[in-house]
């Protein structure tokens, strides 16, 4: 029995039948590059889904990889602000890079993002990184209203990383067009169901996309075909995130019956203050994957993903075995 995937935020549906056989169609054109026409219809079909104009958009294998490239390229010279916790991989990233570096801390249990702190940061030229939601905490950390008080310090580039917007239904993508120094970074992988795919995208103000230009990231034709047939017909994503937070706030309710602390999210996973040390390798022997944070962020917390009501059960009832309860 292959376990189960709650540790990784995916999806646990698969895409429609028509997305996995235009990835097929893919595939049996392996010896090929993706046709540049076809990486252009992608670029519209994202344009008219997140209603900006196509110039503003940048398509890259995956949203990882775009975070990654922005880093490179605005780190020099720049003071790099990034909440803790945040999207992980960005940390590294930002740790590696970034000659200075500030950690906006989210505290527990409200995780409240600190304004004030951020705008006495923001008098050198600085490059701010959120993700809204934030992960791990599900959180909701920006309003149009924030990010307009962050943008409005002209020596700031924001990056406000959307990757589970889908779920939260906030956004800011259509500021871009009128600020030069914000840009919005998403993804297909999560609500979508293509993480298999790896299709990012990037909204992008003025000075994001100048530097972008030379930018060239082709995908594989399979992902290609795949996230162009899924956003000719997205109604499959709204099924996704309804059935997603249906059972999000089922799981949620059943561990504070168990007695966990866990916090509310605006996206396909929970974070959950278990106070047990190894209850990650615990479920792990029963085959159930979730993600401790203790190595990143804090001992006692965990983040689960919001699997099929199914694979909930099992996790819940794994659970309450590692308990005895
Ligand atoms: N940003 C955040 C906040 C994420 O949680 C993730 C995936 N876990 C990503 C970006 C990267 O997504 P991908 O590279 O699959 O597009």
């Amino acid at each position: 029995m292959s376990p189960i995937k709650l540790n990784m935020n995916e999806i646990p549906y698969l895409p429609p039948q028509r997305v996995i056989e235009a990835a097929q169609k893919g595939l049996s054109n392996l010896n090929r590059y993706a046709d540049p026409e076809d990486l252009e219809l992608l670029r519209k079909l994202i344009a008219d889904y997140s209603k900006v104009p196509i110039e503003h958009v940048v398509v890259s294998a995956g949203s990882n990889l775009l975070l990654k490239e922005i880093i490179h390229m605005f780190s020099k010279g720049r003071s790099v602000i990034i909440t803790n916790p945040s999207f992980f991989p960005a940390i590294q990233c930002v740790k590696q890079y970034a000659t200075k570096l500030t950690r906006i801390q989210l505290v527990p249990p409200g995780f409240n993002l600190n304004l004030d702190f951020i705008i006495n940061e923001l008098n050198e030229s600085s490059l701010v990184i959120i993700d809204n939601p934030d992960n791990p905490t599900g959180k909701i950390l920006l309003d149009k209203g924030v990010v307009k008080t962050i943008i409005e310090n002209k020596n700031v580039l924001l990056v406000v990383d959307e990757a589970y917007f889908e779920f939260s239904g906030i956004t800011c993508a259509d500021m871009v067009k009128r600020y030069p120094n914000l840009a919005v970074v998403r993804t297909l992988d999560k609500s979508f169901g293509l993480a298999g795919a790896r299709v990012g995208y990037l909204l992008a103000g003025k000075i994001f996309l100048d530097a972008f230009s030379t930018f060239y990231a082709s995908l594989p034709q399979s992902s290609l075909y795949a996230a162009i047939e899924a956003l000719k017909d997205h109604r499959y994503v709204k099924k996704n995130i309804e059935l997603t937070i249906k059972e999000r706030e089922r799981v949620s309710k059943e561990l504070e019956e168990i007695g966990f602390q866990v916090y509310p999210s605006s996206t396909n996973f929970l974070l959950i203050r278990t106070g047990i040390p190894d209850i990650g390798s615990e479920l792990k022997d029963r085959d159930v994957l979730i993600l401790d944070l203790s190595t990143q962020w804090l001992q006692g917390f965990v983040r689960v993903s919001i699997g099929t009501p199914k694979e909930n059960d099992i996790f819940l009832s794994s659970i309450r075995e590692v308990l005895k309860v």
